[in-house]
């Protein structure tokens, strides 16, 4: 898809349309991910089910994600693949005046201008993406408890944890023992 292409598909249209409940899809993949550059995430596939609940001073949207994106492991940075599904809601707020540092406290209620065209909702999908990630981005554990890892990364890892404990020991301490061994 098209920058422009995937842009569109987040814009809905307010002005002129009726009160009401509409439904809209959408999806975010490779191309998306690229362009909204979330923390380290490149790819991904994910559908989203939009449904806008429109009146005359509020619109209420609410976004279901499903899908999964895919980020470079904290530990050996090879590819994860996360399941996401999971659902936000955005209220918005038609007014006939937006009064100056209205939208700033508050990031899941938005106040508008009442004649404003389109709601641009990439944003928003971009940042509940962001917060729906984990904390900690790592390769599961298999049955036996075992880390699924890049096993070079593992070994590479144990061998410099084992170096920076061998260089811990207190000096005097190892004095000591060669003493006690004299
Ligand atoms: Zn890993």
């Amino acid at each position: 898809m098209e920058e422009k292409e995937i842009r569109e598909q987040f814009k809905l249209r307010l002005s002129g349309v009726e009160d009401g409940t509409y439904c809209y899809s959408a999806n975010c993949d490779k191309a998306f991910f690229e362009l909204a550059e979330i923390s380290d995430v490149r790819d991904g596939k994910l559908d989203l089910r939009i449904e806008m609940h429109k009146t005359e001073k509020l619109v209420s949207v609410d976004c279901q994600f499903k899908g999964f994106v895919i980020a470079p492991c904290d530990r050996c940075l090879l590819p994860v693949t996360l399941p996401m599904d999971f659902e936000q809601r955005l209220i918005v707020k038609l007014v006939p005046t937006v009064e100056e540092g209205e939208n700033d406290d508050d990031d899941d209620i938005w106040v508008l201008d009442e004649n404003t065209y389109e709601l641009d909702l990439f944003q928003f999908v971009y940042e509940s993406i962001f917060l729906a990630l984990p904390m900690q981005i790592l390769h599961p554990d298999d049955e036996n408890g075992k880390s699924t890892c890049d096993p070079a990364v593992l070994a590479k890892l144990q061998e410099l944890s084992k170096k920076e404990n061998d260089q811990e020991t207190d000096p005097r301490w190892d004095a000591l023992k060669n003493l006690k061994l004299d």
